[in-house]
């Protein structure tokens, strides 16, 4: 599964700071986690493009990041009431907020709320 491209140009620029994060503590520096980001960026997206070394980084990094990110779930990642997993296109809107839910768990939180 290639990984969505919006937000892999996300992750190489504003939300770079995600990247950094998983990095940390690593023995990898952020700058090449980065720069695989990029350079799979530049082609569009096909990791099959990328070399070993480059797609072992890939897998260990950037893929958590990008393709099946858990739900927290409405109280907990148990209460989840989706699949489990956030949508693709949902993944910017909850780097930037934090809140890391699957549109389903979004909707209930929200009934919830009024
Ligand atoms: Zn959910």
């Amino acid at each position: 599964m290639e990984p969505d491209l919006n937000l892999l140009e996300y992750l190489t620029g504003k939300g770079v700071h995600h990247i950094e994060e998983v990095v940390r503590g690593a023995q990898h520096l952020p700058r090449t986690v980065v720069g695989v980001a990029t350079h799979l960026l530049d082609m569009d997206g096909n990791v099959d493009l990328l070399t070993a070394k480059q797609q072992v980084t890939y897998e260990k990094f950037l893929k958590p990041l990008l393709i099946d990110v858990p739900c927290q779930g409405v109280s907990g990642p148990e209460s989840c009431r989706g699949n489990g997993l956030i949508e693709t296109e949902a993944l910017i809107a909850c780097y930037n907020s934090g809140e890391f839910r699957c549109r389903a768990c979004r909707a209930a939180l929200s009934a919830q709320g009024d």
